[in-house]
């Protein structure tokens, strides 16, 4: 699927959430499976266990490609620094240990029905269930681009169609990816 363009497009691909949000949610809306565990932050900044998140049903593979890559880059990252001759459960302790200490996993929500902070016109994309926001407390939304992701994060995101929040022209809101432009 090409990564939608404008508001308009993003209705007419992923349904219209304001009409009836509960029929549109019951079509749309899937539990779709990390290829690794999540924390949930909280706004308290409690941290909360997820094996699956909320995303619409179109948005499901390209999120799974994703996180299955960066799981990729991140094996092979070890491998280069710990050698290739370890067994594989080593790599997956040490893999584990890389993504919850850059904050990969850190997960600060998906569907979300609200319209975007200020405004009452436009909804946020997070009301289609189509963007995702990831370790909020190092990336905040603000004018100033502040992030802790480095590039190949989010390339990878972008590879698969994915927008970055840090690419918006006014707020930087570098913890965002969207599965749309224009918006
Ligand atoms: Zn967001």
């Amino acid at each position: 699927m090409n990564t939608p363009n404008g508001f308009e497009e993003v209705l007419r691909i992923f349904g219209d959430p304001r009409t009836d949000n509960a029929k549109w949610q019951a079509a749309n809306l899937i539990e779709v499976h990390c290829p690794f565990l999540f924390r949930y932050f909280d706004d308290d900044g409690s941290l909360s266990v997820l094996s699956h998140i909320r995303l619409h049903k179109l948005v499901a593979e390209p999120f799974t490609s994703v996180q299955a890559d960066v799981l990729n880059y991140l094996r092979l990252a070890v491998k280069k620094e710990q050698g290739f001759d370890k067994t594989s459960h080593f790599y997956d302790v040490e893999v584990q240990k890389r993504i919850e200490a850059d904050g990969y996993d850190i997960f600060g929500g998906s569907y979300n029905y609200r319209p975007i902070r200020g405004t009452v016109r436009k909804l946020s994309l997070h009301s289609f269930g189509i963007a995702i926001d990831m370790d909020p407390d190092k990336n905040p939304r603000q004018s100033v681009l502040k992030t802790s992701f480095p590039d190949w994060y989010i390339n990878t995101w972008k590879r698969h169609g994915w927008f970055w929040g840090g690419d918006f022209r006014s707020l930087r809101d570098s913890m965002h990816f969207q599965y749309a432009t224009g918006c």
